[in-house]
């Protein structure tokens, strides 16, 4: 499964999200810093 990962905070979405958020939820962070990533590379998960 892929999902985003905020970079500067490490915030992931669902895997079911085709698209980023517009902002970060936890850090505000644009989209523009967010990453798509296997759900397996999420660090602690
Ligand atoms: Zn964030």
């Amino acid at each position: 499964m892929k999902v985003w990962i905020c970079k500067v905070c490490g915030y992931t979405t669902n895997p079911d999200e085709k698209e980023p958020p517009m902002v970060c939820p936890i850090c505000y962070a644009s989209k523009e810093e967010f990453e798509l990533i296997d759900q397996n590379d999420v660090p602690g998960y």
